[in-house]
């Protein structure tokens, strides 16, 4: 058995005052009840780190059903990892039991043959349950019975050195659960810190098992991701570990070129600003910015062979949000809009008469407009196109008509005789 070490109340900067005020009152019903009760995983993380936490996860000996009956504002959750979820109005509180990560032929482990954990509902104490953790920056807790905080791992040497390191051996936890690549890259990104050597020179071996994780999962990944507020930070580091290509295969191709890796990053810096603003954000943006490069590409190539325009572009949107989805799902009302704003790029050089009207009225022409400003940034299109467009939208209606004349009124085309 390892001991801890215990860092007393005086001998750390979590207050009470910093802890949410629902998580406060989960953790003392349960303590009240007489079950261990403590925070666990990112918040005790940030809280040390003086970051404001995203949520407040808790830990505790009490089974489910055991929670459940505690708190009548209580759901359980999930089959391949059970866990309560306690209601505030719109705020949830996620209980989870200890759980063990001892070997066993136990029916509430399964793992399949490449060592990938597919249910872990075995339930333990606080020194089975640590091991389980992924890094050991998320494997502190912070117990409300006497306000220490609890370290198993040296997690606190490594917060104050900044690294990120896998608990166990990196190659074994990879492959118990791929997405654990994932996260190192989001950690790294958003904390600042250096993955650790052996964590990180494992992913350049293992990265290609995330082809096996389902589609639904990478998604929910890839929005952590980029709506981290550091989706730049998480591009670089993607980039540098060889994952993006199992992410984004049809855009990793693309990379080279740098109007696209620029757009990218242009795309990518509008959305942390956004972010950062507390402007709202859309998966649908940021996919039909990904996917761009490739959508361009493989449409003029169908116009190459041959293809209308119109059609050849309809045949690449479909073919690149068909190839995506078998690799990161992606909504049905997201890849709607995605196509929306690709297909009205292509209308930003008509710049009069009814088809700019009918384009300044579209109900996607803001979403397009901004796309189109930032591949004007990157300078995939060289020309005045964001400037005019911007100005025309500052317009009162009678400027606008007077902006979107013709130069020069074309001569009307007789009717020809073998038109009926
Ligand atoms: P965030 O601030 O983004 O919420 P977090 O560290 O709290 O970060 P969560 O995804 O909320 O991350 O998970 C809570 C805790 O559960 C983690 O800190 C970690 O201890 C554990 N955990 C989550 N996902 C995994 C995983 N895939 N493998 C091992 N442990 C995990
Ligand atoms: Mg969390």
């Amino acid at each position: 058995m390892t001991l801890p070490t215990i860092i007393s109340r005086n001998e750390h900067c979590i207050s009470r005052d910093n802890i949410d005020d629902k998580a406060l009152k989960v953790l003392y019903r349960l303590h009240n009840a007489g079950f261990r009760a403590l925070l666990v995983g990112g918040s005790v993380r940030d809280l040390l780190l003086n970051h404001v936490p995203k949520d407040f996860d808790i830990a505790t000996d009490a089974h489910p059903e055991q929670v459940k009956k505690l708190f009548s504002n209580c759901r359980l959750i999930g089959r391949r990892f059970r866990l309560a979820h306690i209601f505030f109005g719109r705020e949830i509180i996620e209980v989870a039991t200890f759980r063990s990560s001892l070997d066993g032929d136990d029916v509430d482990r399964v793992q399949d043959d490449a060592g990938r954990i597919l249910r872990d509902n075995v339930y333990g104490n606080i020194e089975d349950d640590v091991w389980r953790r992924d890094f050991t920056v998320n494997a502190l807790y912070y117990d409300i019975a006497d306000f220490s905080v609890i370290d198993y791992t040296h997690a606190m040497d490594d917060l104050k050195n900044r690294q990120l390191k896998l608990i166990g051996n990196p190659a074994t936890r990879y492959r118990e659960d791929p997405v654990r690549m994932l996260r190192a890259v989001r950690f790294a990104a958003r904390l600042g810190f250096e993955i650790h050597s052996e964590s990180a020179k494992t992913i350049f071996e293992l990265g290609y098992l995330l082809g096996d994780i389902p589609p639904a999962r990478l998604y929910e990944e890839v929005l952590k991701l980029f709506h981290s507020g550091y989706a730049i930070a998480c591009f670089d580091l993607l980039k540098k570990y060889q994952l993006l290509q199992y992410l984004f295969p049809q855009t990793a191709e693309y990379l080279d070129d740098p109007v696209f890796d620029n757009f990218i990053r242009y795309s990518l810096q509008s959305t942390d600003n956004r972010i950062n603003e507390g402007k709202p954000i859309t998966p649908a943006f940021l996919f039909s910015a990904m996917l761009w490069g490739p959508v361009r590409q493989l449409s003029e190539k169908f116009v190459q062979d041959g293809l209308p325009v119109s059609i050849a572009m309809q045949n690449a949107m479909s073919t690149v949000i068909k190839n995506q989805i078998g690799i990161t799902s992606i909504p049905r009302r997201f890849s709607m809009v995605m196509r929306d704003i690709w297909h009205l790029q292509y209308r930003f050089k008509y710049r009069h008469g009814h088809r700019a009207r009918s384009l300044l009225a579209h109900h996607k022409f803001r979403a397009a407009y901004d796309f189109m400003c930032l591949r004007n940034k990157a300078k995939e299109i060289e020309d005045d196109s964001c400037e005019w467009w911007t100005r025309i939208q500052t317009m009162s209606s009678d400027q606008q008509e007077k902006m979107l004349k013709p130069a020069k009124s074309s001569p009307r085309k007789k009717p020809s005789k073998k038109q009926s």
